[in-house]
């Protein structure tokens, strides 16, 4: 689907699936990106206070995780939300 790190194909090189179908086609890809961010920084953040850290620490740590994984967490939500509505409209 990704031809860089924010380019994408127009699009699939193997079944001519388009990529962008409307304008503003990925804003729905923002309720995946949530779910995303809250699967990997919620065990994060609960596993720390309930390990005796910090607030703050704990809040820097889990935005630590974020700075780290923020393109894998862009890219899939977008991955999701176009296999998501794939499976809706076919
Ligand atoms: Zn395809």
């Amino acid at each position: 689907m990704f031809a860089g790190v924010f380019r994408m194909h127009l699009k699939c090189p193997e079944c001519d699936l388009p990529y962008f179908p409307e304008p503003g086609y990925y804003l729905g890809a923002i309720y995946f990106s949530y779910a995303l961010s809250l699967l990997v920084g919620a065990p994060v953040a609960v596993g720390l206070l309930m390990a005796g850290v910090a607030y703050w620490p704990c809040i820097a740590a889990t935005g630590g995780v974020f700075a780290l994984l923020w393109l894998p967490i862009y890219q899939y939500s977008r991955v999701l939300w176009l296999h998501f509505d794939n499976a809706l409209t076919g």
